[in-house]
């Protein structure tokens, strides 16, 4: 009898499983690849939401668990996962700075809205109204992370690359049983997955498609996120992610060709200096109607949870929400209002 079995393994559900083996738990997890929200992420931990200066949902209180986690699952993995990365938010206009000075004197903000403008000294970026400087920002490496925790799993038998299929998952009221594995409990996490899941499809995920291209640019020479209507930010060997855009359409999960013009006409704005488009990925963010996590117990099989719902920010949220999770169910603490998926029971329907 394992202590449980998770489902996807992205950010939200790497996060659960290293949360279980830190408290020696055994698991099984699932991933079939058909999600790719956290390879193509950013990864950017970020404080602040840069359109309308204010902070991100609770990051006084996920910035710090997301650092010490990701190094210790570093140490565990041998890699270095997450770096210091300076955001530079570019202003259009003086009334934006003025913003920025206004946002940067409020409690809260403070720590995080450098007072001090960034002068554009970099010829290939066209920054006419100086940049405001966020501290305290990092860059998880996405794809490390998740390729290195996979070989992990896999030196210890631990995944199993292949679809789940909930129709063959029985519920025996004092465990699960799935395939020949039994175990107490079982996670889904499986982002954007979720819609394909009976069991929790009643909750009210919506999805937005993202898209970046990654463009190599040999004279940006730029060390720092850049912040404009898009990203740019800095992957080594002259190679940038640029992006990302919004797009409620998540019929198909392939990059578009609307897409990538939308994106390079936004870099032109930004951008001076030659490059070559040598990538575009995309991927569907696992967003929710009121835009928090979904995070709980199903109303009736009582050994289901779900653990997802980071429609942004996943990389801040996802080391936080799997110890609430594992903190509910191991020890009985309860789970903020404000992620407890119970928030919906009125949408469930039972069969
Ligand atoms: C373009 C883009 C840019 C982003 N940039 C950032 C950023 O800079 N910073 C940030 O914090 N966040 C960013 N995000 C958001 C972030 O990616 C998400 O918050 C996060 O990836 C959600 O992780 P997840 O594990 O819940 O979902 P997913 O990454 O979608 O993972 C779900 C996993 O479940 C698996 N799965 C699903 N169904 C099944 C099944 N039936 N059987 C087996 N496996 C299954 C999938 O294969 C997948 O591996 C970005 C998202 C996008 C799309």
């Amino acid at each position: 009898m394992l202590d449980y079995i998770v489902v996807g393994l992205g950010l939200s559900g790497t996060a659960f499983c290293e949360t279980l083996r830190q408290h020696n738990k055994s698991f099984v997890v699932f991933d079939d690849n058909s999600q790719t929200s956290s390879m193509v992420a950013g990864g950017l931990s970020n404080p602040v939401i840069l359109k309308r200066f204010t902070l991100a949902w609770n990051s006084p209180v996920l910035i710090p668990i997301a650092n010490s986690f990701y190094n210790a699952v570093g140490e565990v993995l041998q890699q270095k996962l997450i770096s210091d990365l300076s955001v530079y938010r570019r202003f259009a206009s003086i009334e934006e700075q003025n913003m920025w000075f206004e946002a940067a004197d409020k409690q809260g903000l403070k720590e995080y809205l450098s007072p001090v403008l960034v002068r554009n000294k970099n010829v290939s970026l066209k920054a006419p109204f100086d940049f405001g400087n966020v501290m305290h920002a990092k860059r998880l490496d996405t794809v490390l992370y998740l390729n290195s925790y996979v070989e992990f799993l896999q030196r210890t038998n631990s995944l199993v690359s292949e679809s789940f299929s909930h129709k063959d998952l029985e519920d025996m009221k004092t465990h699960v049983v799935y395939k020949g594995f039994e175990a107490k409990r079982i996670i889904f996490a499986e982002g954007f997955g979720l819609k394909q899941n009976p069991f929790f499809n009643y909750l009210p995920m919506q999805g937005s498609k993202g898209e970046y291209l990654i463009i190599r640019a040999a004279n940006l020479k730029e060390e720092n996120a850049i912040k404009s209507s898009l990203f740019v930010i800095p992957m080594g060997d002259n190679l940038y992610k640029v992006g990302a855009n919004y797009d409620r359409d998540t019929a198909s999960m392939l990059p578009t060709k609307k897409a990538k013009i939308e994106l390079l006409r936004k870099l032109d704005d930004v951008l001076d200096c030659s490059y070559e488009v040598v990538g575009h990925e995309a991927g569907i963010r696992p967003t929710v109607k009121d835009r928090k996590p979904l995070v709980g117990q199903h109303p009736i099989h009582e050994n289901l949870f779900v653990l997802n719902g980071y429609g942004s920010h996943g990389v801040m949220i996802a080391p936080w929400a799997a110890l609430q999770l594992f903190e509910y169910i191991e020890q009985g603490i309860a789970l903020s209002s404000e992620i407890n998926c119970s928030r919906y029971i009125s949408d469930y329907k039972a069969n």
